[in-house]
């Protein structure tokens, strides 16, 4: 089994606009001297102040008893699965969901869990389909146990779940027995693109979590949230997958400064986006996602370029953009890219698409 080298081609100039992805953003000098001001302690036994800080600060925002801090967001994913699932249990989530497609097998390899994917534009899906989904309790049925929502949806194109069809979806869930689980890595993104506060957001959700590497600007960490009982069991999947840690203060530091300079910001990136969709609607061809937040999806199929040929030829003017299909590509605004770098991209994205009309003629 041969998987493609991630490493960086020294052949190709250097990305001058990076729009692949919102984590590749770098922490800024204000960020590295909040980091470097930290006061640290022994994370697994507690006594780290800043990390404690910071699962206080996230508790209160999501509206839970609790938090957890732990170095990624997959970490959170895999141990709520774990807290949550019994091996052979069954999660319903969408088939586009990062647990199904971007977890290496994670809820199967870990804790035994099976995902029946569900159906519906944009990554989410309604309780119609929840209610499809639902077994009857047979001896010879999977326990249905866990439903998991994006929010905002990654593979889906950015979108928010808006309030109403995200309440329908987890009160049918809770009805029928099953706890719910919010992949939040993107969830500011929601909070400040819908106006709903992140405790509204996640308020019917038995956990939750955000990701501070996804255009918050962090190095690393996630942070998960729940109930006491809740976390309880998740510490002892943190230290059971070796997810427990030191002086994590250091990073927690890099999060809290996210909290405070970060959030309101990303309004900056969602228009960024809408910026770029409109810049690059107009190229003959493509076809665009309308974004809901920081995440800009479309379509090269109109183009004759497939979303790889369309990919390397904008990375030779330093334009960095990520194919996630044949002919679909995806863009990311973050804090490191302003209005001039969308309209670069924009261009680049022309000058490739006429490029290579003109070479096949
Ligand atoms: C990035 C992402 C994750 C995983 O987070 P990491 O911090 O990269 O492990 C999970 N879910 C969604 C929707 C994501 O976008």
């Amino acid at each position: 089994m041969v998987y493609a080298p991630i490493r960086p081609d020294r052949s190709l100039p250097p990305v001058s606009v990076n729009l692949f992805s919102d984590t590749q953003t770098r922490p800024s000098a204000a960020m590295k001297d909040a980091m470097m001001r930290a006061e640290m302690g022994d994370e697994q036994n507690g006594d780290d102040p800043t990390v404690n800080a910071l699962c206080d600060r996230m508790a209160a925002l999501t509206g839970k008893q609790a938090a957890m801090f732990l170095p990624t967001g997959t970490m959170c994913n895999q141990i709520s699965i774990l807290v949550h699932c019994r091996p052979g249990d069954e999660i319903l989530a969408h088939e586009s969901a990062h647990i199904v497609a971007n977890e290496g097998g994670g809820p199967g390899a870990l804790a035994g869990a099976v995902v029946l994917g569900l159906r519906g534009a944009r990554g989410l899906f309604d309780s119609a389909a929840v209610t499809a989904a639902l077994r009857e309790k047979r001896r010879n049925a999977p326990p249905q146990t866990l439903l998991a929502v994006e929010q905002t949806t990654n593979a889906g194109g950015g979108a928010v779940w808006p309030l109403d069809r995200l309440t329908d979806v987890l009160t049918t869930a809770h009805d029928a027995g099953l706890k719910t689980h919010m992949d939040g890595a993107r969830l500011m993104n929601a909070v400040v693109a819908a106006g709903v506060t992140a405790r509204d957001m996640a308020g019917d959700c038995d956990s939750v979590w955000l990701d501070f590497t996804k255009g918050l600007g962090a190095p690393l960490g996630a942070v998960l949230c729940g109930s006491e009982s809740f976390i309880d069991e998740a510490w002892r999947w943190k230290q059971r997958l070796g997810g427990s840690l030191r002086q994590a203060g250091i990073c927690a530091a890099a999060c809290l400064y996210a909290l405070d300079h970060n959030v309101d910001r990303l309004t900056l990136d969602h228009a960024n986006a809408r910026l770029l969709a409109r810049d690059l609607a107009q190229i003959p061809g493509l076809a665009v996602e309308q974004p809901e937040t920081n995440l800009v999806f479309f379509d090269t199929g109109g183009t004759g370029l497939s979303a790889d040929g369309l990919v390397r030829l904008v990375r030779q003017d330093g334009v960095s953009l990520s194919v996630v299909g044949p002919n679909r590509v995806r863009a990311c605004t973050h804090l490191d890219i302003d209005a001039a770098d969308v309209a670069a991209a924009a261009r680049a994205v022309s000058r490739a698409i006429h490029f290579s009309l003109a070479n096949t003629g």
